[in-house]
């Protein structure tokens, strides 16, 4: 059962106790008010951390990884900038896993061959990235992932399994949609908050804290920044012997329907 159902369960159950408890009792009206405000205040932390997988399944790393193994994934290309975090990727023998918005690939089709001709993995992020992506009903969610794994399937005959959702912003009607599209949807234990933090020396000294094997790092090939923080990167990984792997060598789990 997922969470948000078991805490949904809890809080309905804490109003009936509290009314029934109130025929007997002086019981504040502000106690009701107190469950509310927790039902609240876990469903806005559930939606915007992936990583709780409070509203639907999501994959955020390999626990159970012994070996140097990490997987490098990056969001919202492709872009321009895709194609100097390929020549990096290339020039350190990195493999990884690219999160592809689908109006984004019909601008650089080309970048996003090359993408899967140098052997990273591709998955689906989306059509429109919409900032109200959140708020999209379950069709609407369900129509964005057909249209960008039609996009895929016709550039590369590739059927993609895995979705990021835009922003890691999960909810029932995203849960709905990628039960229906049969999506794993793949999270991140590392955010790098390369989008948000303008220090480079920042953003990676923020990725190595988190560093384990296993983990999935976060990142976005649309800067110039983030190319920067990536070479940093793979020199680090290369010293302390990690090897970059894609996300499905990570989670043994397929990339793309057969
Ligand atoms: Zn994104």
């Amino acid at each position: 059962m997922l969470k948000h159902r078991n805490i949904l369960l809890f809080c309905i159950s804490a109003i009936i106790t509290l009314f029934a408890l109130s025929f007997y009792f002086d019981v504040k009206w502000w106690s009701f008010l107190l469950v509310f405000a927790f039902w609240l205040a876990m469903t806005i932390f559930g939606s915007s951390n992936i990583k709780t997988g409070y509203f639907v399944k999501s994959y955020c790393d390999n626990p159970a990884e012994k070996e140097l193994k990490i997987a490098i994934s990056f969001d919202d290309g492709p872009h321009p900038m895709t194609e100097k975090v390929l020549d990096l990727l290339g020039q350190y023998n990195a493999k990884a896993t690219f999160f592809c918005i689908g109006s984004q690939i019909e601008k650089h089709p080309d970048i996003f061959k090359r993408i899967l001709d140098e052997g990273h993995v591709v998955g689906n992020h989306s059509y429109s990235h919409s900032n109200r992506f959140g708020f999209f009903s379950t069709q609407k969610v369900v129509d964005e992932l057909k249209q960008t794994n039609a996009i895929i399937e016709r550039l590369s005959s590739k059927k993609a399994l895995y979705f990021r959702p835009p922003f890691g912003v999960t909810n029932p009607n995203i849960a709905r949609a990628v039960a229906k599209t049969n999506h794993h949807v793949i999270g991140w234990n590392n955010r790098s908050l390369d989008t948000a933090i303008e220090d480079e020396a920042k953003i990676l000294k923020r990725v190595k804290n988190r560093m384990a094997p296993g983990g999935i790092i976060l990142l976005h090939d649309t800067s110039l920044k983030t190319v920067n923080v990536l070479e940093q990167l793979l020199l680090f990984l290369q010293s302390k012997k990690y090897q970059c792997v894609t996300i499905d060598a990570l989670l043994n789990i397929p990339a793309y329907e057969n």
